[in-house]
């Protein structure tokens, strides 16, 4: 029988306080009989797929791919749906920083070991995933998808497939945990709903559909410097191809950056992509949630970021430019380097390296989103039309060219860092929130966990 601790906490929705029994497990973090069962359904759907992807079977991918998903489908939800049917709405991080997976511990080090040698493989080794050779079907893991892909789009997995599903698998599972476990907060749950949408209607499905239509690969949600092959020769060519759909893809390519953008950031700030549409954005609010904690809070920290970022857009706006200009001039070292080189290096170093490899890897040493935070350019083009300012003829004042902003109620404000910890991109939010100032950051992604962990209401996500 569990055993009940009985303890004063604050009531969110009315500011109360009131005396609620829990579960001493969730201050524990030692897992109940139900929640160990639902934890070996998922591990039993791993080792289906490692039984696979090591080729001790080779044979009946179809049966061995959906027994293999549907013991983790049901197991992590399960899992989840123990981990908070009990618990209080507001903050439910009990135990965070006692968790070896969440406070860097041994657990977390594995995991962060294993992540970044998949994405290596994935990127520079995907003969080890089971890609296979010219003339040759496929195995091991990649092997194992086959089933899929065929049912999508005619053709079998490749390694970019592979990790398509189980992207996608994993920000529904992850995003179905993090709806129940704010499911207190309307904003928590509307913006989990979308970036669900986006990623497997817009990133995944579609994409795919088109493909088996003969169309080029097109998610229509990744924009350019994000998407940062959209000018590359054989992406234009492949859409020029495409007759009136290509050519509708490079007209929705180009106003994306340049008026959706702007016009949205301006209303909403950088939140309506980075924490509603991006994928990047949606497996780390959902499978990162866990280790948002670990951001780096120090000024250090706040200034590496910036020049960091920052590069990373000047560098792919002058790769994009080489290459532009080699495209309609010939002209290929504009820039004294060659700039098929010059995209070579990107594409490495940013693309692969940073954004995969560091990005996802280290979200159990670093934080959910470190590659957000410094490497992607898209958030520091969003970032400086959240937080500058322009001056216009007509008008006295400079005028901000967003009216997102957090508002802070600093009177209420009881000093408990709660919203520091829990903010995923390092912002010391209870500085802005002792003063009672607003929070008028580049890197504030709108997320709205700092509001949604505040025992006091302190803080409002708004646009003013
Ligand atoms: S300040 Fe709040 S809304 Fe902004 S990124 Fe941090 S936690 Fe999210
Ligand atoms: S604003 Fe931050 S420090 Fe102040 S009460 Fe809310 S969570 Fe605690």
């Amino acid at each position: 029988m569990p055993v009940k601790a009985i303890i004063n906490i604050p009531n969110n929705k009315n500011m109360q306080h009131k005396s609620i029994s829990i579960a001493a497990h969730h201050l524990t973090n030692e897992l109940t009989f139900l929640q160990k069962l639902a934890m070996s359904l998922v591990s039993l759907g791993l080792l289906l797929m490692m039984v696979y992807w090591f080729q001790f079977k080779t044979d009946n991918a179809s049966t061995w791919l959906w027994s293999s998903l549907s013991l983790l489908s049901i197991g992590s939800l399960w899992y989840s749906y123990e981990l908070y049917k009990n618990t209080h709405p507001g903050i439910k991080n009990n135990g965070v920083w006692h968790a070896a997976l969440t406070n860097r511990g041994a657990i977390a080090w594995v995991l962060a070991v294993f992540l970044t040698g998949f994405y290596v493989l994935l990127y520079w080794y995907p003969q080890y995933l089971g890609q296979a050779g010219e003339g040759e079907a496929n195995k091991g893991l990649i092997g194992l998808f086959d089933p899929l892909s065929m049912f999508l789009k005619g053709k079998p997995a490749s390694q970019w497939f592979v990790y398509g599903a189980l992207y996608t698998l994993t920000i529904m599972l992850m995003g179905i945990k993090f709806i129940y476990k704010y499911r207190h907060n309307k904003y928590q749950v509307y913006r989990t709903i979308s970036i669900i949408f986006f990623q497997t209607a817009i990133a995944f499905i579609l994409p795919e559909i088109m493909q088996s239509l003969n169309k080029p690969y097109f998610d229509f949600k990744n924009i350019w410097p994000l998407n940062y092959y959209f000018f590359f020769d054989w992406n234009i060519d492949g859409m020029l191809a495409a007759g009136t759909l290509g050519y509708f893809m490079l007209f929705w390519g180009i106003i994306s950056f340049l008026v959706f953008t702007p016009v949205l950031t301006y209303f909403f700030g950088k939140r309506w992509y980075c924490s509603w549409v991006c994928g990047c954005g949606g497996l780390a609010e959902t499978a990162g949630d866990p280790f948002r904690q670990l951001s780096d809070k120090s000024l250090k920290a706040w200034k590496i970021e910036r020049w960091v970022i920052h590069s990373v857009l000047a560098f792919a706006v002058i790769m994009t430019v080489a290459v532009l200009v080699a495209r309609f001039t010939g002209i290929r070292n504009i820039f004294l380097i060659d700039s098929g080189t010059l995209s070579g290096w990107y594409g490495f170093i940013i693309g692969a390296a940073f954004s995969g490899v560091v990005g996802v890897g280290f979200y159990p040493i670093m934080g959910s989103r470190v590659w957000c935070r410094f490497g992607c350019p898209m958030a520091a083009y969003l970032g400086i039309l959240q937080r500058f300012t322009i001056k216009l003829p007509w008008k006295k004042e400079a005028t901000r060219m967003s009216k997102f902003r957090i508002t802070t109620n600093g009177g209420q404000c009881i000093s408990c860092g709660n919203c520091s910890t829990y903010c995923e991109m390092g912002i010391d939010v209870k500085a802005y929130a002792q003063k009672g100032d607003d929070i008028v950051r580049a890197s504030c992604v709108g997320c709205g966990i700092c509001s949604a962990v505040c025992p006091r209401g302190v803080l409002r996500l708004e646009n003013l």
